[in-house]
């Protein structure tokens, strides 16, 4: 697909509940709490008793880690047999793990039907942010964006997203030790952003229900004010997640006249960026939130000018606000270059003077390919050549 062609949703689709089910037993993680429910009284478990194993069950699951119904001592084992039959509790699979010389942590997990994704472990000073995958490539052709280089997309089901913070945790040996309350201890993985591959927004629903999940004080517990969503924009679903989800929300803004986000962003021409300041104006209000982060990737010469800052700054006012300059980060065959470090503080300056949090983002995990924009299945790297990438992008 070039940058101007049309924006379709050309996703394979499998049954959004097909997680990890092994054809005869079905998958419980990736489940909401109605949905287990519904399952255990389809098994026979008496409705008066399927609230109190829903509960067991959950917290089996995500309050301390376990996959072997046969650990679950608060069941008996006639249920425990039962249940095994049934169902299963599975995880898609590390297929490798990089480190980088700064700690971040970059997981290529293996999904049902033998696609990869990848999932990235930043560590930081007293917390640890994991970035997680949405979906298999991405339909949209963000030109600066490797992930838009891959072709085969697929949307992740709800297990498959909860399971990237699930196989995260196991990596980090982070489940509590039985009798230990999870809740009071310093977590390694205390926040989540959507921000690995795919848009998260084209696959809501399973983003949604893996996100509760997140949240779910009785299990993984993670606050909404942990997660960030962030989104290239797609307009008519920011409301539904203020809604729906109530996370904090960033957007891929990256230009101020629609003729150069057209070309960066090309859902642009799909929803300009009049459209999608209106939706924003409404979010912090609609989801009790604090301010939204307007990403912005520094590209030499194409969108880092002072004019560019200041046209910024008006476009955005009256909007609770923070600007992450994301200096761009290159990738074999990318069709830009960084913007100067003088250029970036430049640009950093007339937001700050405008009363705007601006912080610049650091590269993490640059030497393992895992910084921001850079992630791309290890079987689609590099297909496209750097000739191609910038044909499409001269064309757009
Ligand atoms: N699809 C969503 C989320 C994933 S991308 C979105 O576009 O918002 C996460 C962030 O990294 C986005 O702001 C994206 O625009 C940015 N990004 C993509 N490629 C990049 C690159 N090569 N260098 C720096 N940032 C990049
Ligand atoms: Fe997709 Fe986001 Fe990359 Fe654009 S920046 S191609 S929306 S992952």
């Amino acid at each position: 697909m070039t940058a101007s062609a049309p924006i379709t949703q050309d996703v394979v689709t499998i049954p959004r509940k097909d997680t990890h089910g092994d054809g005869a037993r079905v998958n419980l993680v990736g489940m909401t709490r109605p949905e287990m429910l519904a399952a255990l009284i389809e098994l026979g478990t008496p409705e008066k008793q399927a609230r109190m194993r829903l509960r067991q069950l959950w917290a089996w699951i995500y309050e301390r880690g376990v996959r072997r119904f046969d650990e679950m001592t608060n069941l008996s084992k006639p249920y425990r047999e039962e249940l095994a039959a049934h169902f299963t509790i599975a995880l898609p699979e590390i297929v490798t793990k990089s480190v980088s010389s700064d700690g971040t942590r970059k997981y290529l997990v293996r999904i049902n039907g033998g696609h990869e994704v990848e999932t990235v472990y930043i560590p930081e000073e007293g917390r640890g942010t994991l970035c997680i995958s949405s979906q298999v490539g991405c339909t949209l052709t963000c030109s600066f964006c490797h992930t838009g280089t891959q072709r085969l997309v697929r949307n992740l089901t709800a297990a498959e997203i909860v399971g990237q913070i699930m196989l995260a945790r196991d990596d980090l040996g982070e489940w509590p030790a039985p009798g230990r309350n999870p809740k009071n201890e310093t977590r390694l993985l205390s926040n989540i952003v959507l921000m690995g591959m795919g848009e998260p927004l084209y696959n809501f629903d399973n983003v949604r229900d893996a996100m509760k999940i997140a949240m779910d004080p009785e299990g993984i517990s993670l606050s909404r004010r942990r997660i960030t969503l962030s989104t290239s924009g797609v307009v008519p679903e920011i409301a539904k997640t203020a809604e729906e989800i109530g996370c904090l929300l960033a957007v891929s803004f990256h230009a101020t006249t629609d003729e150069v986000r057209d070309k960066l962003v090309p859902i642009n021409r799909k929803w300009n960026i009049a459209a999608l300041l209106d939706a924003l104006r409404a979010y912090p209000k609609l989801s009790n939130s604090e301010r939204i982060t307007f990403e912005y990737v520094m590209l030499k010469d194409v969108n880092d000018s002072d004019e560019d800052a200041h046209r910024l700054v008006r476009l955005i006012e009256g909007i609770p606000a923070k600007i992450n300059l994301i200096p761009f980060n290159e990738w074999p065959g990318a069709p830009y270059r960084r913007s100067s470090n003088n250029r970036i503080r430049a640009f950093a300056d007339i937001i700050y003077k405008a009363g705007y949090a601006s912080p610049i983002r650091t590269p993490r995990g640059e030497d393992i390919m895992a910084a921001c924009g850079q992630l791309k299945s290890a079987t689609e790297r590099a297909r496209k050549s750097r000739a191609q990438i910038a044909a499409d992008v001269a064309s757009g």
